[in-house]
């Protein structure tokens, strides 16, 4: 039988063995329970570095993606985040213990509420989850130090790369919804952009508009 504590340590050591060597998002990773985000049948597999189903026909990411994209992000304690596809809440719950202020929106309202109701009960009081088209960004909130975008889109959404402050970062997948994506990361500077491709990727496309429930 594997005990609670072992398999703690398998998720770790699969983490680091896919390349999250970071000390603050493999600590973050240690102490957000991923079995919190993932309900129903599939609440047993939640340990294993696969993503999984959740509501509204999306997916919470891989473990060791959710590692190699916020160790991507370079976070601060200082920093303010934007999350663009909130999902099942898990990304966004990793961030908060990284970051100052978390902001996670998702087009789906179904899947905030339900993200908000576990930070509440696991007293992540830094999180604002909001229903909106995170491809707009967040206006009211603007500037953000690191804004991650969990969705692929053809390319870094203008209003997004508007809204990251001077010395920001952006982290996003890109790519045609079912081909290839890359993961890049955006950096502001003085001067403009530069993108660095990190490697390849599959995510859930970002739609543009709000979810016909919302
Ligand atoms: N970060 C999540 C996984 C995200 S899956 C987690 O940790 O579980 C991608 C999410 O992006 C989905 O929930 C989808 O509804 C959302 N999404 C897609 N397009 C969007 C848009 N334009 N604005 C906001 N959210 C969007």
């Amino acid at each position: 039988m594997t005990t609670d504590a072992e398999r703690k340590m398998q998720f770790l050591f699969a983490l680091r063995s896919k390349g999250v060597t970071d000390a603050r998002v493999l600590t973050a990773m240690e102490l957000i329970d991923r079995a919190q985000f993932v309900r129903g049948y599939f609440a047993g597999r939640a340990y294993e570095d696969m993503p999984l189903p959740i509501a509204c026909g999306q997916t919470i990411s891989q473990p060791s993606v959710v590692g190699l994209m916020s160790q991507a992000l370079r976070v601060s304690p200082r920093d303010k985040v934007l999350e663009v596809g909130t999902g099942s809440g898990y990304q966004a719950a990793i961030l908060s213990h990284l970051a100052r202020r978390v902001y996670t929106v998702d087009r789906h309202r179904r899947l905030v509420v339900a993200a908000q109701a576990i930070f509440t009960r696991l007293d992540l009081t830094n999180i604002t989850a909001l229903t909106a088209d995170g491809s707009h960004g967040l206006p009211d909130q603007a500037p953000f130090d690191r804004i991650l975008v969990t969705a692929a889109a053809e390319d870094p959404p203008g209003p997004l790369l508007a809204q990251l402050k001077i010395g920001g970062i952006m982290v996003l997948p890109v790519g045609q919804s079912d081909a290839v994506q890359s993961l890049i990361r955006v950096t502001r500077s003085e001067d403009g952009f530069t993108y660095d491709e990190l490697r390849p990727v599959r995510f859930v496309p970002l739609v543009e508009g709000l979810g016909k429930e919302s």
